[in-house]
């Protein structure tokens, strides 16, 4: 998914807030200060959701391969938000119900009967050296081991629910700084959590001046590519 896209989707979506209460900030999700307060109903808060979110992004380098990703963040609610969000979130598989429901559980499959072939020849058939049985057994493991590492890896989007009407409260974007660093929106439903949150991160707001920093700097290196292909192209003639 192309980074201004992802922005423009989610500014669209979340048109009806006010500008107050989309904010943006820079650096790492991860050291984000949460304000202690609810930002569904705005008051205080008494415990945490793990709201997960999966993006859609495409591998940079001008391939076309398309990969995704799990963003969590640990959000703070007030507990009766907190139930309702219980009530109404969708069920998703356990751990081991979404690695068999995965259509990459046909990798583990495939493994398996690749493991069960080569046991048949070196493990269970006779005239073979104790060196090629180690080797068919080494092979053996690490084919299970693949199926199963590919597997877990795709079972785990089957385990991220979608966002409900009290997790959307708090809602934020993939990162859209790329290759500025990552930058994120956040959407906000109430406008006193959107308040403390900004005071919170005072020093991770993505303001006019980093924006148009960015802008210089990816003007420069737009200028710098086209005077190095223009080198490269009159090197060659
Ligand atoms: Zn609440």
């Amino acid at each position: 998914m192309n980074r201004n896209c992802t922005r423009q989707r989610f500014l669209e979506a979340h048109g009806d807030l006010p500008p107050n209460q989309i904010v943006a900030l820079i650096g790492s999700h991860r050291r984000l200060s949460w304000p202690p307060l609810c930002p569904a109903c705005g008051g205080a808060a008494s415990t945490h959701i793990d709201v997960a979110k999966i993006f859609g992004r495409r591998a940079q380098h001008g391939s076309s391969a398309y990969y995704r990703l799990i963003v969590r963040m640990p959000i703070p609610f007030c507990w009766s938000c907190a139930e309702r969000h219980q009530q109404l979130v969708k069920h998703v598989p356990s751990v081991i119900g979404s690695f068999f429901r995965t259509p990459a559980v046909l990798s583990f499959a495939g493994a398996v009967a690749g493991a069960a072939i080569l046991s048949s020849i070196f493990l269970q058939g006779e005239n073979v050296s104790p060196g090629a049985r180690l080797d068919a057994f080494g092979g053996i493991v690490l084919l299970a081991g693949l199926g199963i590492f590919i597997t877990a890896r795709e079972a785990r989007f089957l385990r991220v629910p979608p966002l409900t009407d009290i997790t959307s409260a708090c809602d934020f974007s993939d990162s859209v700084g790329y290759p500025f660093g990552r930058r994120r929106f956040y959407a906000i439903r109430n406008p006193a959590f959107a308040d403390a949150f900004i005071r919170a991160n005072q020093e991770r707001l993505w303001t006019d001046a980093i924006r148009k920093r960015d802008d210089w700097i990816s003007g420069i290196v737009f200028v710098v590519l086209v005077v190095a292909a223009l080198i490269a192209w009159f090197v060659r003639k």
